[in-house]
């Protein structure tokens, strides 16, 4: 455990010093960027390890791994701000509104319905990304709405009762350069700011293109393995 503890330290502090670079490169303020550390696969105790140094945002991709997770840490850590980052089952939606404070992942109108109705049920609000598909040949198991749409269901969002649109989020495609994704996903963003005003997040970047999403202006980043280490099992699979 104090292994753990050391390792985690150095990773995020290594972390922190390039960002720190990678801002100072790129003419972005460190202060306009948060680290989403996404713990999927990870024990609680590694969540709380985090908190400890001050990383207060997690992001978690499995509702059944979330809820467990949350249950453990949530006693000590109330201020923890959890993101759900990965795709959400409709039936899933209700429970995840009981304790995400962000999700990151919404693509489509009965998502909303579905994450709305779950959060007025639980007396919650919640904040949501729309998540963006930046891959043109659209491959649907990764998630996201077409940029096209993304207007349509911010409107939807803005009508709900209890969800608040903080912005959008994408996961850069395998296939093309992740500077053009981040920049296309960045025009969208402009589009979205420009009729909600408060929606202004923009989450890109994992680990191997962070700072790629950095120079295009994210705001939000969704880190695991840059601090944590590598998954035994790559949580893609673990989410099916
Ligand atoms: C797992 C995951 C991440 C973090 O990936 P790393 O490569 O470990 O940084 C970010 N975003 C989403 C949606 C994920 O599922």
């Amino acid at each position: 455990m104090s292994d753990r503890r050391g390792q985690i330290a150095a990773a995020v502090t290594t972390f922190q010093q390039r960002l720190a670079e990678v801002c100072a490169e790129t003419g972005r303020n460190p202060d306009d960027i948060t680290v989403v550390a996404v713990t999927k696969t990870f024990p609680a105790s590694d969540v709380e390890l985090l908190a400890e140094l001050g990383i207060t945002d997690v992001g978690e991709n499995r509702d059944a791994e979330a809820r467990t997770k949350v249950a453990e840490v949530a006693a000590r850590w109330p201020a923890l701000r959890w993101h759900f980052v990965g795709q959400v089952q409709r039936n899933k939606a209700a429970s995840i509104a009981t304790y995400a404070d962000v999700v990151q992942s919404v693509d489509r109108v009965p998502l909303v319905t579905a994450l709305d109705n779950g959060a007025t049920a639980a007396g919650r609000q919640l904040d949501v990304l729309i998540q963006v598909n930046l891959d043109s040949d659209a491959d649907p198991g990764r998630g996201g709405i077409a940029p096209d749409n993304v207007l349509g269901l911010a409107q939807t969002i803005g009508e709900s009762q209890s969800l608040r649109l903080r912005g959008v989020m994408a996961v850069a495609p395998l296939a093309a350069p992740a500077e053009e994704a981040f920049t296309t996903l960045a025009e969208v963003s402009a589009g979205v700011v420009a009729v909600h005003s408060g929606a202004t997040w923009i989450s890109a970047g994992m680990s191997g293109d962070w700072e790629k999403a950095v120079a295009a202006g994210a705001t939000h980043l969704r880190i695991g393995a840059g601090l944590l280490g590598k998954r035994t099992l790559p949580g893609v699979l673990l989410a099916r």
